[in-house]
């Protein structure tokens, strides 16, 4: 995966920004690479970002990995459950079967981040997990930000999630944001674009 860091001496925080986690849910990408672009002052916290989680469900713009495997239910989590059948929700045969799924993991073990988010599409909201006061502490100044509704709870189970994995398993502040969809580029930058900032120098 390819990894992008900013300010890796003297930093307060880190923060692990992941995006194109499902390969057709592609925005978070353009957000990320528009923010990198900018060459941003990065000066209190480090930022290290993952542009394209899912590179062969990209390419090919499906939601699950080049074996068919929805990598937002293979974490390793206790509630991980092995999928009765192969739709775009396939939980892999084990936990952490797949590469990227074993990728970050360990990418989350190296750097520690202090906070995890995590692009998505299509629902316009703000998920979250992890430590419920500090977390929806952010969740609620990102949603000051872009206008996004929080919601606490997606509406159906999610065995093996990320967000499962790393907020509540791991307890990290661990945002999940849906982007909406087919949105204009330019209404979702300015949107989403102090998200950025706030992580990098004052989070
Ligand atoms: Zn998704």
């Amino acid at each position: 995966m390819e990894i992008i860091k900013f300010n890796e001496n003297n930093y307060k925080k880190t923060i692990l920004i992941l995006g194109v986690f499902h390969g057709d849910e592609q925005d978070g990408e353009f957000l990320i690479r528009k923010y990198i672009g900018l060459k941003p002052d990065v000066k209190k916290n480090r930022l290290v970002f993952i542009p394209v989680v899912n590179k062969k469900g990209k390419e090919n713009n499906t939601r699950t990995n080049i074996n068919g495997v929805d990598l937002n239910r293979n974490f390793p989590t206790e509630n991980w459950t092995l999928s009765k059948i192969k739709d775009n929700y396939y939980s892999g045969e084990t936990p952490a079967s797949e590469e990227e799924t074993k990728e970050l993991i360990s990418i989350i073990k190296l750097y520690r981040p202090d906070c995890i988010l995590t692009f998505h599409e299509p629902y316009r909201c703000i998920n979250f997990d992890g430590p419920r006061f500090e977390t929806l502490k952010i969740a609620k100044i990102i949603s000051k930000f872009n206008g996004y509704k929080i919601e606490e709870n997606i509406g159906y189970p999610t065995p093996g999630s990320f967000g499962t994995y790393c907020g509540i398993e791991l307890n990290i502040p661990t945002i999940t944001l849906e982007l909406p969809q087919n949105e204009d580029k330019n209404t979702l930058w300015d949107d989403n674009k102090n998200i950025f900032e706030f992580f990098a120098n004052e989070y």
